[in-house]
């Protein structure tokens, strides 16, 4: 893991409370939008810690704040009040190129939409990421087979994503999250483009790698009741706030 380029901000309530274990912080967020005369409040008084080795579902109806939240943790986008860490990054300073960095080195997203490249192969899409990395490429090659392996498609490496089912895309996807070795995994609606049986599929394999390899992951979904039973705590937004913070 690269050094990061600035320490994050102290925070005496996390600091004091789980100094080693938070990989996530944020301390009094908020963003607002400034249209025309008018403010909008996608997300206000966000105060969480989410501990290393966390499976957290965000949920919310739409419009409450989901994606302004994803945005944030994943540093494409900046709070206008409050500080947000994970683990020694504190994101509002980040550079654009430090942004990038922080992306490529500890964070990887799995999208509704898969957003596979949809000439190059299972395997040179999971590749992607390491050339960002610049992972040598006598390297790549493995590390890509060996992700997809954990996702169950070590016998799909030289498939297309129009020669793969839905499924079977989403697992290339969450390959390709999983490479790099980020220690944050970021599903946002992952099953929101899949049937029922395929999604519960998606959402086991989440708990699988999070149970395997230790790994925090956030969830973003409408509907609850897809990861009810893997989730160890549910973060519930309306409105741009967390009304309910629970344990399950
Ligand atoms: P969700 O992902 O839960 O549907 P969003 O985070 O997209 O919710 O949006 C939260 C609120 O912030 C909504 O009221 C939305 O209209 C507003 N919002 C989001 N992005 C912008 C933007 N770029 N400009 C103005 N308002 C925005």
């Amino acid at each position: 893991m690269p050094t990061p380029p600035s320490p994050a901000v102290d925070s005496p309530d996390a600091a004091s409370s789980s100094p080693a274990s938070s990989l996530v912080t944020f301390d009094n967020v908020a963003r607002t939008y400034e249209m025309g005369s008018e403010i909008v409040t996608a997300l206000t008084d966000i105060n969480i810690t989410i501990p290393d080795g966390q499976f957290v579902a965000l949920v919310g109806p739409s419009g409450s704040g989901k994606s302004t939240f994803l945005h944030l943790l994943s540093a494409m986008d900046r709070p206008t009040e409050g500080t947000i860490s994970v683990g020694d990054w504190d994101l509002g300073s980040l550079t654009r190129s430090e942004q990038a960095r922080f992306r490529r080195s500890m964070i990887g997203i799995i999208f509704q939409q898969f957003h596979l490249v949809p000439t190059m192969t299972a395997r040179e899409n999971v590749a992607l990421p390491l050339i960002l990395a610049g992972v040598a490429p006598a390297d790549r090659s493995g590390r890509a087979a060996d992700a997809l392996e954990v996702v169950g498609l070590g016998d799909r490496l030289d498939h297309r994503p129009s020669e793969l089912s839905g499924g079977e895309q989403q697992r290339v996807a969450v390959a390709r999250a999983l490479v790099t070795d980020p220690p944050l995994l970021l599903a946002d609606e992952p099953t929101g483009n899949l049937d029922s049986d395929t999604g519960e599929q998606i959402i086991d394999l989440l708990e699988h790698v999070h149970r395997e390899q230790g790994r925090t992951v956030l969830v973003v979904t409408h509907h609850f009741q897809e990861v009810e039973h893997v989730t160890e705590r549910v973060l519930r937004l309306r409105d741009g706030r967390i009304i309910a913070d629970e344990s399950c």
